[in-house]
This record gives C-alpha cells, structure tokens and sequence, in this order.
C-alpha cells in the first residue's frame, strides 16, 4: 500500500524507514532545532499540556513518541509540586509546625517521592531515547521514568494499564493513525485519559499566511544551519500540511471508541490539544 512521506508518495513500509531516519538524523539537536525553530514556545505548549492533564500522585503515565523526554520530565515537576504542596498542607495543619520544621521534616521524609507516579517514554527511535535517557541522568530525573523502544501501532504492553496515555507531536509520523489510536485504547485503565498535543489548522488567516512563509521558508534553513540537514525539516514542515485539521482528527479519536472528546487551540491553532476517555 502506498501513503506520503511529506508530499512524495511512498510505499507504507518506506515511510516507516525514512521517518526513522528522521529523527537517527536530527536526535543530537533536537532540543536546539525545537528551541530555535518554535522560538521557545514548545515550551509553553508542553506546559500548557500539563497543566490541563492536572496529574496527581500516583498518576501512571505512558508518553508514546516520548523523544527526548519533555512531556514526561514536565510530568515529573509537577507531580513533585503537588507532592510538596500535600505535605505541606498535612504538616502544618495537623501539626502546628514552623516552616523551617516542615521543610527539614520534608527534605529528611519525602523529597523525591512521587507517591507511586511513574512515566514510561517509548518511542520507536533508539537515538531520541538514548538523548533522552542522558539528559535525564544529567537533569536528575531518573526516579519514576523508564524508557522504552517501541512502535505506536504495537505497543509492548498489557492492556488496561496506564491512567494518562500522551503523544505530543508524535501522531502524525505513525503510518496508521487510526492502528496507533486503537492501541491508546487498549493500554489505557478504564477512566483514563488519551491526551493529544500536535500541529493543526490555523484559525487567523494572517497568522496562517506567515505562518506558511516562516514553515517553507525559514524553517528548512534553520534545519540546514543547526543540523545540517534541510530534507529532514522539510519532510516535519510537509507532514504538518498532511495532518488532518481538529474536527476532523477528533472524529477519528471518537472512531477509537473515546468518549467525551474534545480539543482546544493553542496559539490560534498552531497546535491542539485533544483528549478523550476511555469509559
Ligand atoms: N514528544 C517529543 C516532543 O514533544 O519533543 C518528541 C516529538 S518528535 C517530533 C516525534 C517522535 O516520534 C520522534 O522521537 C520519533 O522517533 C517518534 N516516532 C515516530 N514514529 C513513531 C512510531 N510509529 N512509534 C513511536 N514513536 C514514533
């Protein structure tokens, strides 16, 4: 069967090996590319992700095309804080203690502890891991993270075993869109949550067209300048075009079998977010 790579036709299975290549390519910098190409907003979008999620401890976390890690090291921060907030809570309502006593009581009891929460980062790339595997031990995240190579469309897990299941701007590199939302399902607990953050449909027309300029016209040179490699940037440019638009993406998520889905733009729609449960 054929499908695209960006605006080429490809057979499926070719697809599969140059998207790899992809990301072999671009692993080493593809923190800086991200940084320079978004100017720093993925950074807020992945926040914004998060803070939506509302995690809490205990929270169980699969981050499919995980990368490099930023969703799941997010996830990590603000479990800790919500974790810190509990005991700080608890301590100094049920114990009357000072703030230097509670801190000292927290740093010898708690600190660390993510009350059971635990994030699995999988992604089909052995080289985004290995990045990510290295920027955790250098940022100290490695409590409650593991990483593991895997596809999408077959996830090596149970089924029923994950509370919050996140993509962020890995959906549209999976040959089967539909096949990776069937396995979301499947390896979610019911109650949980398919949480999706990705490129989409501009709403503000002036924003579109400067938008387009900066994709096809910048976004390849940078590659070029930072990676030394402006096809790769150019296929993430063409499959951003090819991803279909939020009403459109969020009926297929309902196909899946989610229920309660919706989607909200982020930066007139640059990204969305969607998120359904599996009931
Ligand atoms: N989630 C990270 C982030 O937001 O920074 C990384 C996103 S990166 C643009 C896309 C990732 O999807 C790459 O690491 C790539 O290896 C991964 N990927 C592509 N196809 C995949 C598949 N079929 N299954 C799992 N991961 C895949």
């Amino acid at each position: 069967k054929e499908t695209h790579f960006g605006f080429q036709t490809v057979s499926e299975e070719e697809k599969g090996e140059r998207v790899y290549q992809v990301f072999e390519n671009v692993a080493r910098k593809y923190d800086l590319m991200n940084d320079s190409m978004s100017l720093g907003v993925h950074r807020l979008w992945k926040d914004w992700l998060i803070q939506y999620m509302n995690p809490t401890p205990g929270t169980k976390l699969l981050d499919v095309a995980g990368g490099t890690g930023d969703i799941a090291f997010r996830f990590v921060n603000y479990i800790r804080a919500q974790k810190e907030k509990m005991i700080r809570h608890k301590l100094k309502y049920q114990q009357n203690l000072s703030w230097s006593e509670i801190s000292r009581a927290y740093q010898q009891e708690e600190q660390g502890s993510l009350g059971g929460s635990r994030a699995v980062i999988c992604d089909i790339n052995k080289e985004m891991l290995k990045v990510g595997k290295q920027k955790s031990l250098t940022l100290g995240y490695s409590e409650g993270l593991s990483w593991v190579a895997g596809n999408a469309e077959e996830l090596p897990f149970d089924d029923d075993k994950f509370d919050v299941y996140t993509i962020a701007f890995g959906i549209r590199n999976v040959t089967h869109i539909d096949q990776a939302l069937q396995e979301a399902y499947r390896v979610l607990k019911p109650g949980g949550r398919f949480l999706c953050l990705e490129f989409s449909q501009v709403n503000n027309p002036l924003l579109a067209r400067a938008y387009d300029l900066y994709s096809f016209q910048v976004i390849p040179v940078l590659g070029e300048i930072i990676a030394g490699d402006w096809k790769s940037y150019q296929y993430l440019v063409e499959s951003i075009r090819r991803f279909p638009p939020q009403e459109e993406f969020k009926a297929m998520i309902e196909d899946a079998g989610f229920f309660k889905v919706k989607y909200h733009n982020l930066t007139s729609g640059i990204v969305a977010v969607h998120s359904g449960f599996k009931l």
